[in-house]
């Protein structure tokens, strides 16, 4: 009798576990079909919710097979109601959000994963498992998993969050020399804490709690001062490095876990992060080093000196050169997140096909305030995706374009970047619609864009200034081009 329960045992055991392996298995799957889908704009929706079926399933899947020590997890109430409550906030976050500060809410999803990471490595520490500790002293595999995972995740909470101030425009760069030497100290600190706390022999965990708390302050600080210096036109790189920091992080926790599921998701997270990282770098024509140690043509260029003369369009010339010029390209960048134009932007688009002008998009890969973001608000508007030009394909084309609509773009389509070697952009490639016969740029006023610098394309003899909230100045013109039927 004694011998059936135990094989029921074994066999409910083994089952459960089995389970559990092909749930996390499929959930992996998910992930990776999910990830391969957000690379498109017209499949990304249906990705999103593939990946979050996948960890669904992970998640529902560990609370019913997982076992440790032969037992079932406990406190699965705190967790459900731990889960229900994060669930309800993100919920409520995300659907209150505006659009315009989507970059700061994703910036801040971001801290919040690092967040989590590094509090499993602070949660787990105590519990290293005493074997290991015996056998090898404090140098052995789970300890280096745990401090990295501590680190990598203490710096993308804290560097995500300053990332966050920036965006929201709360927190200004500090580009002074002495942070990069504070920065470099605190890292080599870091390194110093993880040989330290790996070379301390065979004690217990718990005494060196004060310790591993000391290396989570330097952490947060180092997170912090990492992204401080770092602004401007950068910000697209060390958005997509924290970001791959996370996933980084996630990852030890899967190592510490031994939980495949946790380690594909970090793993895709942090190669995904570090792609794109590559990407913006590219897009940026810099180096990774160059943009982490701050060689990025230092201070603000000066803006003082007078540029030259601006020419102002009103509406009906603008409707007229748009509704006569065979060839116009349509140059989107911040503005048109911020006066959510987006959808009049189709409607003009739209007219202006019907009366056999061809229109096409120029998206630059900084454009807006995070990676994609043009792609999302013109997919949000259900602009084909074959009329989106890449960089490089539009400026292969801009001579032959008749008319180029700037919508709310400034750094990316500034010429500094070419013409100027001590410009904060130096070098950035740049959308080249200085070389469009016509110009119209649709602004509220003179401001600035996100590097802070003037733009010389405003005083082109090409450019004429349309004035006004790029939502109100579209209509206007939309109206009038329709008047002209
Ligand atoms: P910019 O930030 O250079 O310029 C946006 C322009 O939009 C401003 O000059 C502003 O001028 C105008 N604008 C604002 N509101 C409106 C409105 N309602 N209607 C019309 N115009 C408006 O944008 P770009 O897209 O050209 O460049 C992006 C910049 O942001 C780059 O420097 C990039 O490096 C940086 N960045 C990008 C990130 C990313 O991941 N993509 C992340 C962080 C930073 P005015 O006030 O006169 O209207």
């Amino acid at each position: 009798m004694d011998e059936v329960i135990k094989a029921e045992e074994l066999f409910s055991f083994t089952l459960g576990e089995s389970i559990l392996e092909i749930t996390y298995i499929i959930a992996s799957v998910l992930f990776i079909v999910g990830l391969k889908k957000l690379s498109h704009p017209d499949t990304a929706r249906r990705g999103n919710i593939w990946a979050a079926t996948g960890m669904a399933l992970a998640i529902v899947s560990t609370l019913v097979f997982h076992k440790q020590d032969g037992e079932h997890i406990h406190n699965i109430g705190w967790i459900v109601a731990a889960i229900a409550t994060g669930t309800l906030i993100g919920t409520l976050i995300a659907r209150r959000v505006q659009m315009t500060a989507m970059p700061q809410l994703v910036s801040f999803f971001n801290g919040m994963g690092g967040a989590a990471a590094a509090l499993i490595s602070l949660m787990e520490f105590p519990h290293i498992s005493p074997d290991l500790i015996r056998a090898h002293g404090m140098f052995n595999g789970q300890v280096l998993v745990i401090l990295l995972g501590l680190m990598i995740g203490s710096v993308s909470f804290s560097g995500s969050m300053i990332a966050y101030g920036k965006l929201d425009g709360k927190i200004s760069d500090i580009r002074s020399g002495l942070l990069r030497i504070v920065n470099m100290a605190l890292l080599v600190l870091l390194v110093a804490f993880i040989v330290y706390i790996m070379s301390l022999g065979a004690v217990e965990p718990a005494s060196v709690m004060p310790l591993l708390y000391a290396f989570l302050a330097i952490s947060l600080l180092y997170g912090i001062s990492f992204v401080m210096p770092i602004g401007g036109a950068d910000m697209p790189v060390v958005i997509s490095l924290l970001n791959s920091f996370t996933g980084v992080a996630a990852a030890m926790g899967g190592f510490l876990y031994n939980n495949q599921v946790m380690l594909t998701g970090g793993i895709l997270v942090g190669s995904a992060g570090t792609i794109l990282t590559i990407l913006m770098c590219k897009a940026m024509n810099r180096s990774l080093s160059n943009v982490i140690l701050g060689a990025f043509g230092g201070s603000k260029a000066d803006d003082s000196g007078e540029a030259g003369q601006i020419k102002e369009i009103g509406i009906s010339d603008a409707a007229v050169l748009l509704n006569y010029s065979p060839k116009v390209l349509i140059i989107p960048g911040y503005g048109l997140a911020v006066a959510q134009a987006q959808m009049l932007t189709r409607e003009v688009d739209h007219k202006l096909g019907q009366n056999g002008v061809e229109v096409h998009y120029a998206i630059h890969p900084v454009a807006g305030r995070m990676p994609g973001h043009m792609n999302v608000l013109l997919a949000e508007a259900d602009i084909p995706y074959d009329k989106l030009l890449e960089s490089e394909e539009a400026n292969e084309q801009m001579q032959d374009v008749d008319l180029a609509v700037v919508i709310g773009a400034n750094d990316v389509v500034n010429p500094a970047a070419e013409e100027d070697p001590s410009s904060p952009i130096a070098g950035m490639p740049i959308l080249q619609a200085y070389k469009a016969k016509n110009i119209i740029v649709m602004k509220r006023g003179m401001g600035l864009g996100y590097a802070g610098i003037e733009n010389k394309l405003f005083y082109n003899d090409k450019t004429r200034m349309l004035f006004g909230n790029a939502k109100e100045s579209l209509q206007q013109v939309l109206n009038e081009i329709k008047n002209m039927d």
